[in-house]
């Protein structure tokens, strides 16, 4: 190795794992990325597959504080809370609740561009020469509303997108039927953003990157860290559950939504919690989506992926241990069959899975202060598919001692 060389350790090896490790395996460090199930294990296998470059505008929109409770007591809505976990997640979700207002909203809609604005790029940037490229298929995105009236109400959503430079095309039936004809009769008015995309199999994607990472001499570990090693201010390793250690110059902790629990052992107490979300897959289905679409009744995401068709949302607040819901799924499954009661297929698949959420919606990027060879990568909520590469190439840039022309200090790990 020579000096400028370091020796990484990646925890976590979803989207923003493995970005980070080719990132900084391209920069020419010795990175061993490991996972405690393996790749692509965590939400970043299930999710609804879309490379929302638009998707910016957080959950936290002015008037959510009054819209919730309702929506938390109305089984057709896609927003549950396991009640025992009530006061678990009070004093996060105050905060959360706290940001659903115009300034703070801005606030993130901006920071959230900055990382998600160049995705497509990003994600072809990070795969290129790689068996991994396949995966991915610039595309629109459809939101499909019941007419225009129902737009209508969140039409200031998307003037912001359009003060930040998105080409919103707004739709009529026919326009919708002409751009894609499996969406006939589905929908009374949509919008569709030209600069998005989709990932065709967001599991098979993370794999072919990983394998790549591999097979140009990154190691990939099997094996559940338990804490970092520290020295005085700095880490010198990781330590395994089962009592292995592994050294390192520089660690990052991209464990998505268990992220917290290693950094506590930093003394640092960040607020993340789960989303928990859902996802039904109707395999062999008769229907196949041009693009991936937003069905903004259910606020859930429909995408085609290579002989299958899933449909992805919910955000069920309820901690990382409890054993998945049946209302959510169940709630999916009568909102898709409404929608095309036509679909036919062969089975159907269940999952859910974690969203790393923080309370200010934005991840946390960059060095700790108490620790400032450790490293946060984490907390992307409903865009870490999307985000993921840009994050990696950042932090791969920030571990090499490069000097960014970006402002970072909105995602500082030590904001909380
Ligand atoms: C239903 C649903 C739909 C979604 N749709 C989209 C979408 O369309 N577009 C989009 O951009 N985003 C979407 N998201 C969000 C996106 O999936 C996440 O933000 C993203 O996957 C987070 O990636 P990550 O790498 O941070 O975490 P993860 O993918 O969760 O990876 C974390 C990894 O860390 C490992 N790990 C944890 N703790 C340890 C430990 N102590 N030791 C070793 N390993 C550990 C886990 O096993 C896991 O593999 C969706 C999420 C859900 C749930």
């Amino acid at each position: 190795m020579t000096k400028k060389q370091k020796k990484v350790a990646v925890i976590g090896a979803g989207m923003v794992g493995v970005s980070a490790a080719i990132w900084l395996q391209r920069s020419g460090h010795e990175v061993t990325l490991i996972d405690r199930e393996g790749v692509a294990a965590g939400a970043s296998y299930g999710n609804a597959g879309i490379l929302a470059c638009s998707g910016i505008i957080p959950v936290t929109t002015p008037g959510l504080i009054f819209k919730a409770p309702r929506m938390l007591l109305d089984p057709d809505q896609p927003l549950f809370l396991r009640w025992s976990y009530l006061s678990k997640i009070l004093p996060w979700l105050v905060k959360f609740l706290r940001k659903a207002n115009t300034k703070d909203m801005n606030h993130i809609v901006s920071k959230l561009h900055h990382i998600m604005y160049d995705s497509v790029d990003q994600h072809m940037a990070l795969a290129k020469e790689t068996s991994a490229e396949k995966f991915i298929k610039p595309y629109s995105y459809v939101h499909g509303f019941t007419d225009k009236a129902h737009y209508k109400k969140d039409e200031k959503y998307f003037n912001i997108l359009r003060q930040h430079g998105y080409e919103l095309i707004e739709m009529q039936p026919d326009e919708i039927a002409e751009f894609d004809p499996a969406l006939k009769g589905k929908f009374g008015y949509a919008i569709r953003s030209t600069s998005d995309g989709k990932i065709t199999d967001p599991g098979a994607y993370i794999h072919a990157l990983a394998n790549d990472f591999k097979n140009k001499g990154g190691k990939i570990v099997i094996g559940e860290v338990s804490e970092m090693i520290l020295k005085d201010d700095r880490a010198t390793g990781i330590k395994f559950v089962d009592g292995t250690v592994l050294d390192a110059d520089q660690i990052v902790i991209s464990s998505g939504a268990w992220s917290a629990k290693l950094t506590k052992k930093l003394g640092l107490n960040i607020p993340l919690e789960t989303e928990r979300g859902y996802h039904l897959e109707f395999v062999n289905p008769n229907i196949e989506l041009k693009s991936p679409v937003m069905v903004t009744t259910g606020k859930f995401g429909m995408n085609s992926m290579e002989g299958r068709l899933r449909c992805a949302g919910i955000v069920e607040l309820g901690g990382l241990n409890a054993e998945p819901s049946r209302a959510p799924f169940e709630l999916l499954r009568r909102q898709v069959h409404a929608l095309f009661p036509e679909l036919e297929y062969d089975e159907v698949r269940e999952w859910m899975g974690h969203r790393p959420s923080t309370p200010d919606s934005l991840p946390l990027v960059g060095a700790f202060g108490n620790t400032p060879n450790v490293w946060a990568g984490f907390g992307h909520h409903h865009l870490g598919l999307t985000g993921g590469p840009k994050t990696g190439r950042w932090l791969a840039q920030m571990i090499s001692g490069e000097k960014l022309n970006e402002d970072l200090t909105a995602y500082s790990p030590d904001r909380f």
